[in-house]
């Protein structure tokens, strides 16, 4: 493995360095030999005891973060690593940056009330989102592993504690420049500058053959990469819960899984975090709550220099790449050319008859792929006419701009598989009476979603059962 421990290089006061503090008598829970593969983890290697906090491997710098956040929309001052530690960052096996963050390892100066533990249920709720995600070829943080452990952490009941050991791309935060400028103002220009060499190092080079700057260059991609995620979100049917600026990561990558769902009855206005009373996060309003977030984020970078107007014109350039990056994802979805003039209208379309009709997100757009299954998608239907209306339509636009290999094309935009609560939900109980079993089941079933896997396929992979839904609060 290739350790590169840039972030410890950093001015001391971005962070406390500490070990992890063990959780006892440890219980392997599952290993990721995809990321592993990845990250070429020497295999001789105790992942169990690494994972446990219980071994340091040579040449890891364990550390926490501090960062600050605007939370449901307030300013909520200095947050930081309170659960977790960076505890090295190794160069992949495509020579990109990945940070090794232990969650769970105990307390640390950033941990406020907390307790700096994480449960058992929603260690293996990030675990499965990480990997679905990542597997549906959505930017997002994955996991080495997890372990569990008989030690009572507790939350609304008592519960297990665990440890998972995530792997991003990135764990700076939109969060970070906030607490930067609140505490430590005079370190902004230098871990700007340290941002865009590492994260974002085009902007140099384009700085230096067209005399742009580098600073806007970086805003302009940060937006970007975030706009190009949340479209992917939306198209998925995945809702985070808390998009909090101490959640969003500069790279625009997925990161911490809290409250978090898979849509399955379509429905916009669903509210998959039962502490968010107001519906700020909401998965229709993800888009706009980005978009609040980067506007929060641009203004930190007002000190380095740059222009109101020039930053109003980044933060402007969010929502046509939005658009551009959702309207294309959807024609796939379709099946259609996205240069109909009608393309996007149809998404809508389809969108509104799964919403009045109750319908399922994922398994519907899988129905559309092939004219057999018209009939099963109509069935489920009560207004009828409404629905025959719709494949009317459809039918023109796909006749009158034929796309090459349609059922292909729908076939590797629309996912069989999910990571629905449910699924989770039984992963979790067996988990909690030492049975792996069913997290490695789906650890299987959402390595490659696009395909169905009848051998490993269970009643209620495809579909929630009925009139079960799962309640998910904040505690985790
Ligand atoms: P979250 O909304 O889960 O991303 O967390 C917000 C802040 O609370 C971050 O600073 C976390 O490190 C901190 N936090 C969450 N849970 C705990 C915990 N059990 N112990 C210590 N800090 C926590
Ligand atoms: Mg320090
Ligand atoms: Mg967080």
């Amino acid at each position: 493995m290739q350790i590169d421990n840039r972030y410890a290089t950093l001015d001391e006061k971005l962070f406390h360095r500490q070990p992890p503090s063990p959780l006892q008598q440890p219980i392997a829970g599952h290993f990721n030999s995809q990321v592993a593969r990845q990250l070429n983890w020497p295999e001789s290697t105790d992942w169990v005891s690494i994972l446990a906090g219980q071994s340091v491997p040579e040449g890891f710098d364990p550390l926490a973060m501090a960062y600050a956040g605007h939370q449901f929309g307030h300013w909520a001052g200095q947050l930081g690593d309170g659960r977790g530690l960076l505890m090295a960052q190794v160069i992949d096996m495509n020579g990109q940056l990945q940070d090794l963050h232990l969650k769970g390892a105990g307390l640390t100066p950033y941990s406020r009330m907390g307790d700096g533990r994480a449960v058992l249920r929603s260690v293996i709720r990030e675990y499965l989102a990480g990997h679905a995600l990542s597997n549906l070829g959505v930017a997002s943080s994955n996991a080495l592993g997890f372990v569990s452990s008989k030690m009572p952490v507790q939350r609304e009941q008592l519960e297990r504690g665990a440890c998972l050991l995530r792997v991003a791309d990135c764990h700076v935060r939109l969060g970070h420049f906030e607490w930067i400028n609140q505490y430590q103002p005079e370190l902004l220009q230098e871990f700007t500058s340290k941002m865009i060499d590492w994260y974002y190092p085009e902007c140099n080079a384009e700085a230096e053959s067209t005399g742009s700057n580098r600073v806007l260059c970086f805003a302009k991609s940060v937006i970007q990469r975030t706009a190009k995620t949340i479209a992917d979100w939306q198209l998925v049917g995945f809702a985070h819960g808390v998009m909090n600026t101490d959640n969003l990561s500069i790279t625009g990558s997925t990161l911490d899984f809290g409250p978090f769902g898979f849509l399955e009855r379509f429905n916009p206005a669903w509210i998959n975090n039962h502490s968010d009373h107001g519906g700020r996060y909401t998965y229709q309003n993800q888009p706009s709550m980005a978009h609040w977030n980067l506007w929060v984020w641009l203004g930190q970078l007002l000190p380095l220099g740059l222009d109101k107007e020039d930053l109003q014109a980044v933060l402007g350039e969010f929502e046509p790449a939005f658009l551009h990056h959702y309207s294309e994802g959807m024609a796939k979805k379709l099946g259609i050319d996205a240069e109909h003039p009608q393309a996007f209208e149809t998404g809508m379309d389809f969108l509104r008859l799964l919403q009045n009709e109750k319908l399922d997100y994922t398994t519907s757009f899988r129905r559309l792929i092939d004219d057999k299954d018209w009939q099963a998608l109509r069935d489920d239907c009560i207004d009828v006419a409404a629905f025959d209306q719709f494949i009317k339509r459809y039918q023109q636009v796909i006749g009158e701009h034929p796309v090459a290999n349609r059922a292909a094309l729908m076939q590797d935009n629309n996912p069989v598989y999910i990571l629905r609560n449910h699924m989770a939900q039984r992963a979790i109980e067996k988990a909690e009476q030492d049975d792996f079993s069913e997290v490695e089941r789906l650890y299987q079933l959402l390595a490659t979603p696009f395909t169905r896997q009848p051998d490993i396929e269970q009643e209620n992979d495809l579909l929630p059962p009925f009139g079960e839904e799962v309640a998910v609060s904040c505690s985790s």
